[in-house]
C-alpha cells in the first residue's frame, strides 16, 4: 500500500509498505482522508520526541471496515468511520474513571515515541483498535468527520473548565482547535466570546463562528473573565488568560508550544484563580460528530485544502513555515 512516510526528521517520502492485517479486537480501515494536525507540525523535526521517524503519521482521519480482526464485535465490514486518537488499556485505575486520556498504557495513533510506535493514517489502509472507533452520522461527509479529534480535544477544554451558558470567555489564539473552542463555547451559551490572536484574518474567522469581539495580541482584550482558554502553549499568552479572568475565575491550558513558563504565582494564589490543564479528549468524540451533523459546529470553514497524499510533504513544510496561514489540511490517500 501507498504510504506517506517520515523517514528522517522533517523528511518524506511516498513508500510502499506492505497492506496490514487487523489483529484480534482490531480493524482495517480504507482510509477517506486524514488531517494534518498541529501536532504532526511540530513534532515532525522530531523535536517532541513523539514523532521518531521511520514513522507514519496521521491521527485524524476518516473512512471504511475492510475487515474486521478476530472477535470484533457490533461493527461490520463498509462500516464509515472515523476514531479517537487515543488508545486506552480500559482496565487501569484511571480507564476505570473514564479518564481514558490519562491511561496507564495510553498509546496514541500515529506517534512513534520511545514507549510505543503506531502506525497512523497518512496511508490507504490503518489498522484501529474497534474500542474507539466512532460511527459517523448519514449525510456527513468523511471530510467533515475527519474533524471527529479535533474537535473533541476542543469539546475536552471546555468541559475541564466546565463552561457555564451565560459566562464570559476569552480564547487566546484563534488557531485551528481555538477557532473550534470558540464555537463550543457558544453551543454551551456563554454571553460574551472574546477572542485574540495575532493573525487579523483568523480573528475575522473566529468573528464569522461565534466570538462576539476580537482583538490583535496586542490590543487590550478587557478583563474580569469567568473563563479564559489559552490555546497557543507560550509565556506572553499564558499571562494574558491569567491575567484576563476575574477573581475565583478559571484558566483552560490546551496548548503547550513551549515545555515550560513562568507564571505570576501571588496573582494567582491571592485571586484563587484555578488553572486546569486539558490533554487529548476523554469519551467527547461521538459529541464531536453530533455537532459536526447538527450544524452545531462548523468545521467545513477550516479546510484549507483537501489534497492527494503525494501533496503530504509540502503542505507539511508549507504548515511549518506559517506564512500562508493554513488551517486544516487534509490528506486524500
Ligand atoms: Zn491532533
Ligand atoms: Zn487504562
Amino acid at each position: 500500500m501507498k504510504v506517506l512516510e517520515l523517514t528522517a526528521p522533517s523528511e518524506f517520502a511516498i513508500s510502499e509498505k506492505p497492506k496490514p492485517s487487523p489483529l484480534a479486537g482490531e480493524v482495517l480501515i480504507k482510509v477517506a482522508c486524514c488531517g494534518i494536525c498541529g501536532s504532526d507540525v511540530h513534532g515532525m523535526d522530531n523535536s517532541s520526541g513523539r514523532r521518531i521517524p521511520p514513522m507514519i503519521m496521521g491521527h485524524e482521519a476518516s473512512g471504511v471496515i475492510e475487515e474486521l480482526g478476530q472477535g470484533v464485535e457490533g461493527w461490520n465490514v463498509d462500516d464509515r468511520v472515523s476514531f479517537d486518537s487515543m488508545v486506552y488499556c480500559g482496565q487501569c485505575g484511571h480507564c476505570e474513571k473514564g479518564e481514558t486520556n490519562l491511561c496507564e498504557e495510553r498509546q496514541v495513533m500515529g506517534v512513534s515515541c520511545d514507549e510505543f510506535k503506531r502506525d497512523g493514517a497518512f496511508a490507504e489502509w490503518v489498522i484501529v483498535p474497534a474500542h474507539i472507533l466512532e460511527s459517523i452520522p448519514e449525510g456527513l461527509s468523511f471530510e467533515e468527520a475527519a474533524f471527529t479529534e479535533p474537535l473533541a480535544v476542543a469539546l475536552h477544554a471546555v468541559n475541564i473548565v466546565k463552561a457555564q451558558p451565560g459566562e464570559r470567555a476569552l480564547v487566546v489564539g484563534t488557531g485551528l482547535i481555538g477557532l473550534l473552542v470558540v464555537q463550543a463555547l457558544k453551543r454551551v451559551g456563554c454571553s460574551e466570546i472574546v477572542a485574540v490572536d495575532m493573525d487579523q484574518k483568523r480573528l475575522d474567522l473566529a468573528m464569522e463562528l461565534g466570538a462576539t469581539a476580537s482583538f490583535l495580541g496586542t490590543e487590550d482584550c478587557g478583563a474580569e473573565f469567568d473563563i479564559a482558554m489559552e490555546v497557543v502553549g507560550a509565556a506572553p499568552t499564558l499571562e494574558k488568560a491569567v491575567k484576563a479572568v476575574r477573581k475565583g475565575g478559571r484558566v483552560g491550558l490546551v496548548g503547550n508550544v513551549v515545555a515550560e513558563v513562568p507564571l505570576a504565582l501571588q496573582w494567582i494564589v491571592t485571586r484563587e484563580i484555578s488553572l486546569l490543564g486539558s490533554c487529548a479528549a476523554a469519551g467527547e468524540c461521538t459529541d464531536a460528530l453530533n455537532a459536526i451533523a447538527s450544524g452545531e459546529i462548523q468545521v467545513k470553514p477550516l479546510i484549507s485544502a483537501i489534497a492527494p497524499l503525494e501533496e503530504g510533504a509540502d503542505y507539511f513544510q508549507r504548515s511549518r513555515d506559517g506564512k500562508e496561514g493554513l488551517l486544516k489540511i487534509l490528506l486524500k490517500p
